[in-house]
């Protein structure tokens, strides 16, 4: 009989999440090139096993990243500088969990400073470490919100992204052009109306009343 302490069960956890070696990921391809009803040995796919795995290792660099070192280092001589701090605009690829398919889009990331600020590149980081990895565009967008408001302690934070799914525009319901937007306001954005107008006219959000007042 099998008895499962929780000692037993936590090392079964781990295993699950142990990572596999390159070859056996490598062989994961090959089994998928079959799948798609190819031959995985043909010269042109050859290399193709190789290549993916270096890939993900770009898709999914997020996993090695922690967003919350990359917020540690502020900045505090800012005369007082206490209006929004907006980084628009910023190009993101991220990869959905449920098909494993690019979303790509934008993220618009802006904070209310309280006496210190971090240095704006880190914002685009921080959305970086979090898109690299297998997601949701919802909960992407809260744990890039939460994790500043978190480790920056600001007056507000505010995230809104805009992307396209390819499962939705490459398969299945096949409509392309449609953009998923998604937000996460905290602090003075979520409380105060003039501060979260303030936030959307500078993003210059395109049809997306949902967020406004
Ligand atoms: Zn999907």
């Amino acid at each position: 009989m099998n008895v499962v302490t929780p000692s037993t069960r936590r090392e079964q956890v781990a295993h699950s999440t142990e990572r596999p070696t390159r070859e056996a990921a490598e062989d994961a391809v090959r089994t998928l090139l079959r799948w798609a009803g190819d031959d995985p040995a043909r010269e042109g796919l050859v290399g193709t096993p190789d290549r993916v795995v270096r890939a993900y290792e770009e898709f999914f660099a997020g996993y090695d990243l922690d967003p919350v070192v990359m917020l540690e280092r502020t900045f505090e001589e800012t005369d007082g500088y206490d209006e929004i701090v907006l980084l628009r605009d910023i190009r993101m690829e991220s990869h959905c969990e449920h098909h494993m398919v690019p979303i790509i889009g934008r993220a618009h990331v802006a904070y209310l400073p309280h006496r210190r600020v971090v240095g704006i590149s880190k914002l685009a980081r921080v959305v970086e470490a979090y898109a690299k990895r297998l997601q949701i565009q919802e909960k992407l967008t809260a744990q890039i919100a939460n994790t500043i408001q978190e480790v920056l302690q600001p007056r507000g934070v505010a995230v809104v992204i805009e992307a396209a799914h390819q499962c939705m525009t490459t398969r299945g319901i096949h409509k392309p052009g449609v953009t998923m937007v998604t937000s996460r306001m905290l602090g003075a954005f979520r409380d105060d109306p003039t501060t979260r107008r303030e936030f959307l006219a500078m993003i210059g959000t395109r049809g997306t009343s949902v967020l406004g007042d």
